[in-house]
Formats: structure tokens, C-alpha cells, sequence
């Protein structure tokens, strides 16, 4: 355990799982206070009993606005103020276009864009209020799109419009924007996908390669929220060494 984030305030979206489990643990090992919000209470449990500081475990749903606000203030009430949102939770239904269930469509737009937007939206008052910071887990579907991938990398496009332009605005007030974009990470983010032949593909393509870890991820985070503050380290991009 270090202290490098000690009394810092974190809450992080999609904690109860993958990357932001890991996430929510090395913040805690490094001294934060940190809420951990999901649907999976049980996870969250698990969660809070490993992690070696306080964790404070949220029933959170970033497609309901009410439930993100609801969030936010519960983390502000418990540790008195808010310093760093972590704008995790995603879903990945992979598939074509055409033919596609629209329903995943929506599923993802007000997962991964829209509840992303909410929790900044949420938060902001109080990042501003202590020159916090927003780190956005967006992908390399933010860069580049692929067949199979169009929503999905539509969502994570559009995390990245909304940060660079969130960062335009916020800069020069002290808050920070970061934008994590992670390749292939070892989690259940694949095994949602329903269609059975995009989602083996997903699966042999992990098996082709030495795939990134959730800690992999977790220690960029870790990096960017601990440089001093003048410094803003606004975007990451990182790759599994074996992905083309
Ligand atoms: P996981 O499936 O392990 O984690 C996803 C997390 O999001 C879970 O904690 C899940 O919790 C949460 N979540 C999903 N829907 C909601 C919701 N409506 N409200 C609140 N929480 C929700 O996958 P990862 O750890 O891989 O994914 C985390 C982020 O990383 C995502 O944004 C993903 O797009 C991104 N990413 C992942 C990559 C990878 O290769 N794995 C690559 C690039 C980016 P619960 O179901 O309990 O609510």
C-alpha cells in the first residue's frame, strides 16, 4: 500500500468486474477513498472486502440519470466532496450492421455514451470545486472503427469528442480530462456478445495473442491521476504488444 492518492476521493463506474475492479483496487491500494458503482451488489461486496482501503459500494445504473445522481451525491455525503470520476461502465454487443437487434444499439448508446455524459455531467460541480480530475476508459474502437464494430466504436467516438471538448472547457479551471483508450483486455466484455460467430472471433483472437490484464489498465490509470498537478497526461492509448 502507498499513499500517493491518500484522501482522494474516486468514484468509479463499472467497478463490480474487469477493469474497473482492478481499477477501484489499485486506486485503493494507493490511498484513495473510493465509491464503486455497478448493477452487481454481490461483485461490489467482493469487491470492498479485498480492497485494503475504505470502499464504499454504489447500486448504480449509468443508463438512468436519476441513479447516477443519486451516485454522485451518495459518494459526496459519505467522503465529503468528489476529486476523481473514473467513466468506466460499457457494454460491447459486437455484430453487423445489417440485420442487427436494434435493442443492443440502444443498450450501448445509453451505456457506454450517454451514461458516460450523465456521470460527467453529475460530477462536474464537484470536480470543479476541487480542481478534480474526469478519466474516461474509451477504447481503440475511439480511434479506429472495424466491421462488426460500428456502434460500438460509435459509442467510444463519441466519448472521445465529448472529453476533448469537455477538456476545452474545464482546463483552464483546474479540472483535468484523461482519455484511457485500452486494445484487447483479458474480461467478461466479449462474452456479452450474443451473436455466437462474432463472439468465438472474439474469443480466438484472445487466444492468438498475450492479452492486456485489467492491471495493465488500472496502472495507466494510476500513472495519470498521480502526476502533479500542472501536468495533464490527456490521453493514453495501450496495446496488447501482440495486437496488429
Ligand atoms: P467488464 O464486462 O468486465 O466490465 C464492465 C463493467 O461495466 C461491469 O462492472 C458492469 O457492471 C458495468 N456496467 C455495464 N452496464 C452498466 C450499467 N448500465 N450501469 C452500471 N454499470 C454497468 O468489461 P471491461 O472491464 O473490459 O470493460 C470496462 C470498460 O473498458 C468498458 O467501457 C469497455 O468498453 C472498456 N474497454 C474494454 C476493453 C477490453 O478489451 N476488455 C478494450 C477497450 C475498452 P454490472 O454488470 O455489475 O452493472
Amino acid at each position: 500500500m502507498s499513499d500517493r492518492l491518500n484522501g482522494k476521493v474516486v468514484l468509479v463506474t463499472g467497478a463490480s468486474s474487469g477493469i474497473g475492479e482492478a481499477t477501484a483496487l489499485a486506486l485503493s491500494a494507493e490511498g484513495a477513498r473510493v465509491a464503486a458503482g455497478a448493477r452487481r451488489a454481490d461483485r461490489l461486496a467482493a469487491l470492498a472486502d479485498k480492497a485494503p482501503g475504505e470502499v464504499l459500494a454504489l447500486d448504480l445504473n449509468v443508463a438512468d440519470q436519476d441513479s447516477v445522481r443519486a451516485a454522485v451525491a451518495a459518494t459526496v455525503e459519505r467522503f465529503g466532496g468528489l476529486d476523481v470520476l473514473v467513466n468506466n461502465a460499457g457494454v460491447m454487443l459486437s455484430g453487423p450492421i445489417a440485420g442487427a437487434d436494434t435493442t443492443e444499439w440502444t443498450r450501448m448508446v445509453e451505456t457506454n455514451l450517454l451514461g458516460s455524459m450523465y456521470a460527467v455531467h453529475a460530477a462536474l460541480p464537484h470536480l470543479l470545486e476541487r480542481k478534480g480530475t474526469v478519466l474516461q476508459v474509451s477504447s481503440t474502437s475511439g480511434r479506429t472503427a472495424s466491421a462488426s464494430s460500428g456502434v460500438y466504436a460509435a459509442t467510444k467516438f463519441g466519448i472521445n469528442a465529448f472529453s476533448e471538448a469537455l477538456r476545452q472547457e474545464v482546463t483552464a479551471l483546474g479540472v483535468r480530462v484523461v482519455l484511457v483508450e485500452p486494445g484487447f483486455v483479458s474480461t467478461e466484455l466479449a462474452g456479452h456478445i450474443t451473436d455466437p460467430a462474432i463472439r468465438a472471433a472474439a474469443q480466438e483472437m484472445a487466444a492468438s495473442m498475450r492479452t492486456l490484464q485489467p492491471e495493465d489498465i488500472a496502472n495507466a490509470v494510476v500513472y495519470a491521476l498521480t502526476q502533479p498537478e500542472h501536468v495533464a497526461v490527456n490521453e493514453i492509448l495501450i496495446r496488447p504488444t501482440d495486437q496488429t
